[in-house]
């Protein structure tokens, strides 16, 4: 069982079974919400457990998704596919160890001109 939360805990679940993997996601949207690139994993939305959700705020960032984040702090939570059986999960807010890593950067054609991607990684120009 992981547990994750938002900064001021507004928002705090635990998690029963987490994909290992972290994917980097650096689309304008993800950048722009998370403040720098987004950092994914995923859950079945059936394994996560919310123990508050009391300022859980949900955006619709396109007809094809919505983000969670908590409205009081402000944290990037969750991505969430319309319709789908599973929600990724910001792995910022995952209290370790979590035994994950990163294993790929996904729509680097639209990442930021700061910054490089030296980690040897897959880097691939759009979601596959
Ligand atoms: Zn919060
Ligand atoms: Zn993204």
């Amino acid at each position: 069982m992981i547990k994750g939360r938002c900064e001021c805990g507004g928002v705090a679940f635990e998690v029963a079974r987490l994909r290992e993997t972290v994917t980097n996601c650096h689309c304008g949207q993800c950048r722009k919400m998370s403040g720098h690139y987004l950092a994914l994993t995923r859950a079945q939305a059936a394994d996560i457990t919310f123990t508050s959700d009391a300022t859980l705020t949900w955006y619709r960032s396109s007809p094809d998704a919505r983000r969670g984040f908590c409205g009081t702090c402000g944290s990037s939570l969750f991505f969430h596919p319309t319709g789908a059986p599973h929600y990724g999960i910001a792995a910022g807010c995952l209290e370790g160890p979590t035994g994950m890593a990163t294993t790929k950067h996904i729509f680097v054609a639209d990442k930021g001109d700061y910054y490089e991607i030296d980690d040897g990684l897959p880097q691939l120009e759009g979601y596959t």
